[in-house]
């Protein structure tokens, strides 16, 4: 199968504004944002959506990844007034990009619209 964009990302070969990286994950700015701060967090690891993470295998993987949005909400300016941290799965939910990513959204008020 051919790479997703996050991959070609995370491999460097098509840009994008990266605001954090660690050994196992990364994140960048969506390129069409949603709120003012719209960042997508991402492990390297090509887990294609939330149903395909192995719960006993991705354990440390998950907190990373929670423990970067916290890291990265803090660097935002969002973390005291709040955010939202969104998973789209599948076509239903409107995902796009098979690659597991975190939506981490804040900068104003969000209001409430799952539907
Ligand atoms: P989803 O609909 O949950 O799969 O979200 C995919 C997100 O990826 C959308 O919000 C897009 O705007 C964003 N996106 C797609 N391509 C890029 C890119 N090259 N750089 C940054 N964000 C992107």
């Amino acid at each position: 199968m051919s790479d997703t964009i996050f991959t070609r990302i995370i491999k460097r070969e098509i840009p994008a504004d990266i605001v954090y990286e660690n050994e196992n994950v990364l994140a960048f700015k969506d390129i069409n944002p949603k709120a003012p701060v719209h960042i997508l967090v991402i492990p390297k690891k090509e887990i294609p959506r939330v149903t395909d993470l192995n719960p006993a295998a991705d354990a440390a993987l998950l907190a990373e990844l929670f423990s970067a949005v916290n890291v990265i909400a803090e660097k935002a300016g969002i973390k005291q007034d709040g955010f939202r941290v969104v998973i789209n799965c599948g076509k239903n939910a409107g995902q796009e990009v098979e690659h597991l990513h975190l939506h981490l959204l804040g900068g104003k008020p969000l209001g409430w619209s799952p539907a």
